[in-house]
């Protein structure tokens, strides 16, 4: 997903009004692991969390683009696989995550973002995390497949200006052209059904194992269910799961 769209599409999620911020003075770093496919709504509820919680979006995928943008030694060696789509290697990721939470900003705690993303990561990252003594909350955006698919594969762009429309959610008044200039709809390569269902089948040969890890050694797994409500909804629902896990001390435990 070009990182111009995502971004404004994260910049337009407001949080629902009236937020009071979590306490300051929890006994320990909150760490955050959000896990969500492609089309579950991961930005925008990490958007949500960081507005909520203020503490940092930490995203691996964010950081290696940043590498390559600089062209520095690590940059020149992860561009290749990550053009193809291919995983960086664990000690990399590990590295750049246990710098980044380390950073004054880190304090209170972050949101980790694309990581772990494998067994070997989800290992060393519990080590990091009892290093700067923080506690762990994950959560997994539950996704209907079917329903993502729909979702996505509804998706329209403007080719010209760059404008997004969606069949469900956000029509265009003459169906196949854009509002603002006329221009013929296209559908984005990454859009496409056969495309979606296979990032859709990547993700979870990655993740679900990693799900069961944490089901297994965490009680402060939080799933719940992104594909069917307002992302308005989805967020209530994690705040007020958290609140729970917050006052009943699990995370400062
Ligand atoms: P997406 O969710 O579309 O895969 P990300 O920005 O999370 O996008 O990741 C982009 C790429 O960065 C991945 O395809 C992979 O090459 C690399 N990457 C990001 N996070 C990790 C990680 N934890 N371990 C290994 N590689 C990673």
């Amino acid at each position: 997903m070009a990182l111009g769209k995502a971004g404004s599409k994260v910049t337009s999620a407001v949080a629902p009004a009236g937020e009071e911020h979590l306490p300051h003075d929890l006994a320990k770093p909150l760490a955050i692991i959000l896990f969500g496919s492609p089309g579950s709504g991961k930005g925008t509820q990490s958007k949500y969390l960081v507005d909520w919680l203020r503490i940092p979006q930490i995203s691996t995928g964010d950081m290696l683009r940043e590498h390559i943008r600089a062209g520095d030694d690590l940059g020149r060696a992860i561009q290749e696989r990550m053009r193809a789509g291919k995983l960086v290697s664990d000690e990399s990721v590990n590295q750049l995550v246990f710098e980044r939470i380390q950073q004054p900003d880190a304090k209170r705690g972050f949101i980790l973002d694309g990581y772990p993303r494998t067994p070997a990561q989800a290992e060393e990252m519990m080590r990091l995390l009892t290093n700067v003594g923080a506690g762990e909350v994950v959560i997994h955006l539950v996704v209907d497949y079917n329903i993502i698919i729909s979702r996505m594969s509804g998706r329209r762009v403007c080719p010209k200006c760059g404008t997004l429309y969606n069949s469900v959610s956000r029509p265009p008044k003459v169906d196949g052209i854009c509002d603002l200039d006329g221009t013929r709809l296209v559908i984005r390569d990454d859009d496409r059904e056969e495309v979606v269902r296979e990032r859709l089948a990547q993700y979870e040969r990655q993740t679900q194992p990693l799900i069961e890890f944490f089901r297994a050694m965490s009680d402060r797994l939080i799933e719940v269910d992104a594909s069917r409500e307002r992302p308005e909804t989805v967020f209530e629902r994690i705040k007020s799961r958290l609140q729970v896990l917050i006052q009943g001390g699990l995370v400062q435990a």
